[in-house]
């Protein structure tokens, strides 16, 4: 809590920043690579294939654990290196040839700016909710036409469905318009609701998990639909749905919109 005098801090209590302003200060000691043209891209691989490793190496051990299998999707299928490498390949290709320079432009034109004070907690939690229920709806709109239209879904989602069984690394391997789709998406709401740099890190962390977590192929106990009531959220089993039957279940993350429009199909009930 350094740098704050005793009355900085009872304005801190009184909105509610305390609770994160410790974290946020830890934060900005690392100044110079938060505001680094390299800090997106390295922080968005890193995290992404760091929620990627812990399913790759259950995958691996796989064959050797038979345990685990109860947890899995489809019991019998473990991706092979053959099917690992290449969209873990695609993932660092256009991370570094087209992530890369857009992220560049963007931070030429508009530096990340680093207040001083965290955001009170209730707004970072509030604004990463709305930042995933607008997520969620702009993917279904996208995600529905790239199914609908023959075309479009040819020429750029058709990738992304190569893989019917789904695992970790599969989850960004698509063209990169429909990367860049999801990334302009993402980008578009922080900017609409001026989110606190902390918040959208915290966005960030979330929708990359969640994204992984759809694509992960296990359903465990702890798996985030099993948090959330009245199944509104979807979950792994949900989307794994999609990928094997391609007409149901558009939205990411929550049943409304497929609820909505009749395209909602419920995920068998799970074994644990
Ligand atoms: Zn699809
Ligand atoms: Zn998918």
């Amino acid at each position: 809590m350094s740098g704050h005098n005793s009355s900085e801090l009872q304005v801190l209590c009184s909105s509610g920043q305390l609770f994160l302003q410790p974290l946020w200060d830890r934060l900005r000691t690392w100044e110079v690579l938060l505001q680094s043209p390299f800090f997106p891209v390295i922080f968005s691989i890193t995290t992404y294939v760091g929620f990627c490793l812990p399913f790759v190496v259950l995958d691996i051990l796989g064959p050797w654990v038979p345990a685990l299998r109860r947890y899995k999707i489809h019991p019998n299928f473990s991706p092979s290196a053959r099917q690992l490498l290449p969209c873990l390949g695609q993932t660092l290709y256009q991370h570094a040839v087209f992530v890369f320079p857009v992220t560049l432009l963007y931070w030429a034109r508009s530096p990340v700016l680093l207040h001083r004070e965290a955001p009170e907690l209730l707004q970072l939690v509030s604004h990463v909710v709305l930042c995933l229920l607008l997520f969620d709806a702009e993917v279904f709109v996208w995600h529905v036409l790239h199914h609908k239209v023959p075309w479009l879904y040819r020429t750029f989602h058709k990738m992304h469905h190569q893989n019917s069984s789904t695992f970790a690394l599969a989850t960004q391997y698509m063209s990169v318009w429909e990367l860049f789709s999801l990334g302009f998406f993402d980008m578009l709401n922080i900017t609409l609701l001026g989110c606190h740099p902390l918040t959208v890190l915290t966005f960030h962390v979330v929708n990359i998990w969640l994204s992984v977590e759809d694509h992960s192929g296990y359903d465990f106990p702890w798996s985030t639909h099993r948090w959330v009531p009245f199944g509104w959220y979807g979950g792994v089993a949900h989307h794994d749905l999609h990928h094997s039957q391609f007409n149901c279940n558009f939205a990411p993350y929550f049943t409304h919109w497929d609820k909505i429009l009749g395209t909602l199909k419920p995920a068998p009930l799970p074994a644990c």
